[in-house]
């Protein structure tokens, strides 16, 4: 196969995906990298959008494998914020310039879908923000009242492609279920985010490419390509880390197949590599997630061990992360940053 042929084509078949995930040599990542950084500025443009983290309960009733959140984690110290406390954050946020909140947790059915939706419903009548919930799977009537209340936007990964992991992986939910969700969330008008984990045990560079497929064919708004971390007290704490190339190879590959969608440079690359974040920028990503959580809450969301900045102050590691970008040439952005999907350009 010849890069350069591939790296020109409107659309990549799953091989010609794959050679690009198994590329080593240093010229070849640079002209992978290089294409995607094109591509972004043609499709995305130079502007680069924040969504600002409140991970308001690590309660979970789910037990999937890898993560410290799991059910059967009886090691972790856990936690809810009030609804108030909540809101709070909320428009702190806004006052720092930010212009999208991700309201995220466990899956936890405490919040009700009255309090999620009275949570929302108040956060839009005091800010201008838009919402994005990360909560996990939930009935389909709650998605339906959630965006009523005035939620934007809905963050569940699918998390792998492959039917025999998936269900290794999450042994109480089912990979076509994850996507009918998937789907109906996009149907109702939510702007969808779905994506992988990068290097979970089992995983081939073909399953990878078969997520990029996956999220280009449920039309996703955005998607999180992020390396597993191991956790401790999960079944896979002695597991190695996915790999920071392969999470950046992933990056580009899929701005180069995707093109109009939105890519987070996430804070696990930046966990294994303390200049993961520019890199991802550098490479295909467009979207920063800090983490607001508050403290004494912040220390306590280990999905898995080592987040940067965790004992920081929310504040100032929001402002060290503006400066890092600045100092890659790239603007922060000033609107929500919605979908790119209806302002579709050809190059
Ligand atoms: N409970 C919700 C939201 C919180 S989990 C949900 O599952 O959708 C958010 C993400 O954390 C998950 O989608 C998963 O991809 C990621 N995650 C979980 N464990 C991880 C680990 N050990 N390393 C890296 N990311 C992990
Ligand atoms: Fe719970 Fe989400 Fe972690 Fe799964 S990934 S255990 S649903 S917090």
């Amino acid at each position: 196969m010849d890069l350069n042929e591939i790296l020109n084509k409107g659309e990549l078949s799953k091989e010609e995906i794959v050679f690009l995930l198994n590329l080593t040599s240093e010229g070849d990542l640079k002209a992978l990298y290089d294409k995607a950084d094109q591509v972004r500025r043609l499709y995305v443009g130079d502007e680069v959008h924040f969504r600002g983290i409140i991970n308001f309960s690590n309660f979970c009733e789910q037990n999937c494998i890898y993560c410290g959140l799991r059910e059967d984690n009886f090691s972790l110290s856990r936690y809810r914020m009030t609804p108030e406390e909540i809101i709070e954050t909320a428009k702190m946020i806004s006052n720092e310039g930010v212009y999208t909140i991700v309201l995220q947790s466990g899956e936890d059915s405490f919040y009700d879908a009255d309090m999620i939706s009275y949570i929302i419903y108040s956060i839009k009548q005091n800010t201008n923000l838009a919402v994005t919930l990360s909560i996990g799977e939930r009935r389909f009537d709650e998605y339906r009242a959630w965006k009523i209340a005035g939620a934007d936007r809905y963050l569940l990964k699918h998390e792998t492609a492959n039917e025999k992991h998936y269900h290794i992986y999450h042994d109480r939910q089912a990979l076509h279920e994850r996507i009918n969700h998937l789907r109906f969330l996009k149907q109702i008008g939510y702007q969808v985010a779905s994506g992988n984990l990068i290097g979970l045990p089992l995983q081939a560079v073909e399953d990878i490419a078969d997520d990029i497929l996956l999220c280009k064919e449920l039309n996703a708004d955005m998607a999180a390509f992020g390396p597993f971390i191991p956790a401790p007290f999960t079944p896979y704490k002695n597991h190695k880390p996915g790999s920071p190339e392969l999470t950046l190879k992933t990056i580009a590959a899929a701005r180069i197949v995707i093109k109009d969608i939105h890519l987070p440079a996430t804070t696990a690359l930046d966990s294994l590599d303390k200049e993961g974040r520019e890199k991802a920028l550098l490479c295909g990503a467009n979207v920063v997630m800090p983490d607001f959580t508050p403290h004494p809450y912040r220390e306590k969301y280990l999905i898995y061990p080592g987040k940067r900045g965790i004992s920081d102050d929310p504040l100032v590691s929001h402002k060290m992360i503006q400066s890092r970008i600045e100092a890659i040439g790239r603007k922060i952005s000033a609107s929500r940053g919605d979908s790119v999907k209806s302002s579709y350009r050809i190059v």
